[in-house]
């Protein structure tokens, strides 16, 4: 069987690996369908990525088929049935895990990050890692997992109706945030540096969008939100500025849920902390909740024929062959800002 290998900086091959011949107890074999690239793994694909394997095979953001179950694999989990996957693993030991914060193990190995990921024909996984999807297709089914993730940043924020919650990066990860706060009532703005990803965050459900390279984003928010800043903030980018940004505009007694990967020391207003009695949390991975939840919204969407299904499609920025990924990872590395996902279709 095919399988995608990251073996260098700027160096993807297909290689050749035996499709796996059996399938243990509680374990299932998957025919993989879509599987998405993720920022991680275009960081991988730059040589930036510093928790990687080297070699590695990527992938974590799986639209699947079972093809075959195992013994003791509970009988919900059926031959034919479309599901996504959770990438991570947990230890059992840690503080994380002793909290039952288990996406937020000390330990975690996401696929295709710290250990070989699933972009090849076939995988054998553990059944619990596996995600009944319902009805949606392998295709949407890809887009699940870095949705999952701006869920359970919303999530982390305890965003209710009340709530006017700025997300800051309009990329995947980001539109869950987006979504997510809107399912939950809250007043959303959307910020980025392109007009075309905030259009499309308008139809995710923002109510407004600034374009943080062309407007005064502290008057905008000003006239938002009569003054006082948004409740919430979400930090999706992981740069300097905007983590910066998220600190000094956030209301006072207001949340910061940071997701974006920083790579390099951000400096801080620390008086901002104290004055304005923040809570500053972190938000990492996703829960089987937020897996769940975002599987419901994209079935709803998906079922609903009055929907906007082309609202999910343009989610999907290119789906390319094996054949096609290494020059695609090239093209998505030369123009950063213009990709929400690229899937590779087997
Ligand atoms: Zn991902
Ligand atoms: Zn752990």
């Amino acid at each position: 069987m095919k399988a995608i290998q990251i073996t260098h900086s700027q160096e993807l091959n297909i290689i050749e690996k035996e499709k796996p011949q059996t399938i243990g107890v509680g374990e299932v074999l998957l025919k993989l369908c879509y599987v998405g690239f993720c920022g991680s793994d275009i960081n991988t694909f730059m040589g930036r990525n510093t928790m990687a394997l080297n070699p590695v095979i990527p992938g974590h953001e799986v639209g699947a088929i079972i093809e075959a179950v195992g013994a003791e694999v509970p009988e919900n989990l059926k031959p034919g049935m479309v599901v996504t996957c959770n990438p991570y693993t947990n230890c059992g030991k840690c503080a994380s895990c002793r909290n039952q914060r288990f996406n937020a193990c000390q330990h975690n190995e996401t696929l295709g990050v710290q250990r070989n990921g699933a972009m090849m024909e076939y995988i054998v996984l553990p059944w619990e890692k596996v995600i009944p999807a319902g009805q949606l297709s392998p295709k949407v089914c890809a887009l699940v997992e870095p949705m999952s993730v701006g869920f359970h940043a919303v999530n982390r924020a305890q965003v209710t109706d009340i709530d006017t919650v700025m997300v800051i990066g309009c990329g995947m990860v980001g539109m869950g945030a987006i979504v997510r706060a809107m399912l939950r009532g809250a007043t959303v703005i959307a910020a980025d540096i392109d007009d075309e990803k905030l259009a499309l965050a308008k139809k995710m459900g923002a109510t407004y969008t600034i374009n943080t390279k062309t407007e005064d984003v502290h008057q905008r928010l000003a006239s938002i939100t009569e003054n006082f800043g948004p409740d919430v903030i979400i930090e999706a980018v992981g740069s300097i500025p905007t983590y910066q940004m998220a600190v000094n505009e956030v209301a006072f007694t207001g949340r910061v849920v940071c997701i974006g990967y920083a790579k390099s020391e951000v400096s801080f207003q620390t008086k901002y902390f104290v004055q304005k009695e923040l809570d500053i949390r972190g938000s990492r991975n996703a829960q089987p909740s937020d897996f769940r939840a975002v599987i419901r919204y994209l079935e709803r969407l998906t079922v609903d024929s009055s929907a906007d299904n082309n609202t999910i499609e343009s989610l999907i920025t290119r789906i390319v062959k094996p054949e096609e990924a290494l020059d695609t990872m090239r093209w998505w590395s030369e123009n950063p800002g213009k990709v929400f996902r690229i899937l590779l279709a087997f």
